[in-house]
């Protein structure tokens, strides 16, 4: 899939955001904080092509484990848009089901091993 501008935002509407970047193959992960979330994310795509277009100061930080990942939500309705990985700073995902029509639950998910990446047990 070619990467159009895709715009984004939480739920409340205070954070809005663009990504060039595909959406597919879309995943999942397997780790302790995505199992809560359930998130459905794009690909991994550069920082560069990710735009805060509003509400830079609405976004809490959460870290854990590593603290390698840095994994972002709105402080207002707890929606998490995106986050930067644990992988490789420089890449990061966005939550689809931010992303302006497109429904997530079209899309074939695949789940990656992020608990694998995990330094403790069961994180
Ligand atoms: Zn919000």
């Amino acid at each position: 899939m070619s990467a159009n501008v895709l715009k984004g935002s939480c739920h409340c509407g205070a954070v809005k955001f663009e990504i060039r970047a595909p959406i597919e193959p879309a995943g999942r992960c397997n780790c302790s904080l995505c199992r809560r979330k359930g998130a459905l994310m794009t690909p991994l795509f550069p920082a560069n092509e990710l735009t805060i277009l509003q509400g830079e100061e609405d976004l809490t930080l959460y870290q854990f484990n590593t603290r390698v990942a840095k994994h972002y939500f709105c402080r207002h309705c707890g929606i998490y848009p995106f986050h930067q990985t644990r992988k490789d700073p420089l890449l990061w995902r966005a939550n689809i089901g931010c992303l302006e029509g497109i429904d997530p639950y079209t899309l074939e998910a695949g789940v990656a091993n992020g608990a694998s990446l995990s330094v403790v047990e069961d994180a």
